[in-house]
């Protein structure tokens, strides 16, 4: 991809047909056009709040259930892509008022593959991509009529052939018996496809299909099993060979930042600002941190009050997160200098090496930025935690074992721990934590889909009534996941295109310097 401030369309019917031919695809060739910056972010964002919802979507409801499928369309629509065919006419064409199908599957295109220069860098990343990516696929493939898997079939060269309905009549004790959970009266309304053995062995292997003369009878529903796994192993490829590329990529100044942050990335709100400041008192911090902070939260307070101390990533996570739910800057100079001098570090001490970074972290020294409390992106993607350190996700960074106990301490029932270590195990951290919040609300559905520590403590303080029931936080999209530039002037447009480098890449790391310990 090249990427110009404006956009120029250089790619002529036959390529566009190439590219475009079908509203599924894939993403077998890269985008060859020029797209502006801005557009390349609202793509990328646009696309990872798809991937985020069908993520949350796959663990709450069954995959091939009406209720995902219609949660899944609306979230879609929403988002403009492609997920119905839809009329190409060129008079219908006339009458839209969105944007063009052209469009939506040009932005289905270009989006997933952004996300793959994003999603390459790590096998936990590539991971997550992937099985995000099947999903969609997955839902998009099913929800294709009959003619159109046909043509997407032959369109990507996939040589299966749907058999006739005498062809079928005349096998029909076969294929039901063959079949797996078929009966008679479902193989009529089935599609057959006769596919060569050897690209279904897996099928074979378990006796779930009949096979004659070299060739399977696969009825639809497994199809997409086959479809999927060429899907998987493509995609798995493409990614291999995108990584292999990454440092042509990352030398490209404007791209790099962006892409971390892509990887890091929290949609959602920002929770820097917000109304309530000063109405949470010292002495409310410690019931409030049993009753609404999410496990990573609870973990550095526990730590702070046990060892008077936090190492620097410690300090930088927690101190963000209580800067968001409302602590004034006094408020937490007065909380911190009260722990530390409980341990090894006098008041003088404190005053001179730690007071600076907190009031830097409140914006009012240094470069006076406004950082924004961590997301969970952030905290489980970035700066694992090491020995004797206590920040990090403990959905994501503590042992299973040892997660458990602390599940326990916490009086979570053994058949939550159960449910949340089953969601750990298929790396879904943030829905673990969610059922953690659900566990300890005692209610069923939390209603929201969590994305940052500072919305858990939010919302749970909704449900309790609380003093942070009232926080209200600025709804806008995190352009920098990480912090807001200062001052930004009234001419500038969001995108990464103003983003300036050192807001993108070096803030954060100017504020862990401080954090450092004396
Ligand atoms: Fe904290 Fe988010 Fe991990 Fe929950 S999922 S423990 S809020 S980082």
């Amino acid at each position: 991809m090249q990427f110009y401030s404006r956009r120029k369309k250089l790619i002529g019917n036959s390529q566009t047909e190439q590219l475009y031919g079908h509203c599924l695809q894939f993403y077998g060739q890269p985008p060859i056009e020029n797209i502006s910056l801005s557009e390349f972010e609202t793509f990328a964002v646009d696309r990872l709040k798809l991937l985020k919802t069908v993520e949350n979507l796959g663990v709450s409801y069954v995959k091939t259930s009406e209720l995902y499928t219609k949660k899944l369309d609306a979230e879609f629509s929403n988002l403009n892509f492609p997920y119905k065919i839809e009329a190409s006419t060129k008079d219908d064409r006339k009458h839209q008022t969105g944007p063009s199908e052209y469009e939506k599957r040009r932005k289905d295109h270009i989006s997933h593959f952004i996300l793959r220069l994003a999603y390459c860098q790590t096998e936990d990343l590539r991971r997550w991509f992937i099985q995000q990516e099947i999903d969609l696929f997955r839902y998009r493939f099913n929800d294709l009529p009959s003619k159109n898997t046909q043509e997407f079939l032959q369109y990507n060269n996939l040589h299966y052939h749907t058999i006739s309905t005498d062809e079928k009549k005349n096998l029909m004790d076969k294929l039901v018996t063959s079949s797996f959970a078929l009966s008679g009266s479902t193989v009529d309304g089935q599609d057959f496809y006769k596919v060569p053995f050897q690209d279904a062995l897996d099928l074979v292997r378990t006796r779930k299909v009949y096979l004659k003369g070299g060739y399977v009878y696969i009825p639809h529903q497994d199809i997409v099993t086959i479809v999927l796994n060429d899907f998987r192993t493509r995609l798995s490829k493409a990614l291999a060979l995108t990584a292999r590329s990454l440092p042509a990529v990352q030398s490209d100044e404007r791209l790099q930042p962006l892409l971390n942050h892509l990887s890091h990335a929290y949609v959602g709100q920002d929770y820097s600002i917000q109304k309530n400041i000063g109405k949470i008192s010292l002495e409310q911090i410690d019931p409030l941190s049993a009753k609404s902070y999410p496990l990573c939260m609870r973990q550095l307070h526990r730590g702070l009050r046990d060892s008077h101390h936090l190492r620097h990533g410690g300090r930088l996570q927690y101190g963000l997160f209580l800067k968001g739910i409302g602590l004034t800057l006094d408020q937490a100079l007065q909380f911190w200098r009260s722990e530390f001098v409980k341990g090894k570090v006098d008041a003088d001490k404190f005053d001179k090496a730690y007071a600076y970074s907190i009031r830097h972290m409140f914006g009012k020294e240094g470069k006076r930025t406004d950082y924004t409390p961590y997301s969970c992106m952030k905290v489980i993607l970035s700066n694992p935690p090491s020995q004797g350190d206590q920040h990090g996700c403990p959905f994501r960074h503590s042992d299973p074992e040892l997660l458990k106990q602390k599940l326990q301490s916490y009086k979570v029932s053994p058949s939550g721990i159960s449910q949340i270590l089953e969601l750990v195990k298929g790396m879904h951290y943030q829905l673990a934590c969610q059922k953690y919040f659900e566990l300890t609300h005692i209610i069923e559905d939390s209603g929201f889909s969590l994305n940052h520590p500072n919305q858990y403590f939010m919302e749970s303080q909704k449900l309790l009534g609380g003093p942070g029931a009232g926080v209200k936080v600025e709804v806008k999209r995190e352009d920098n996941p990480a912090t807001k530039p200062p001052n930004p002037s009234p001419h500038q447009t969001p995108g990464p295109g103003n983003l300036p480098q050192e807001v993108a890449a070096e803030i954060t790391e100017d504020l862990d310097s401080f954090f450092q310990d004396a």
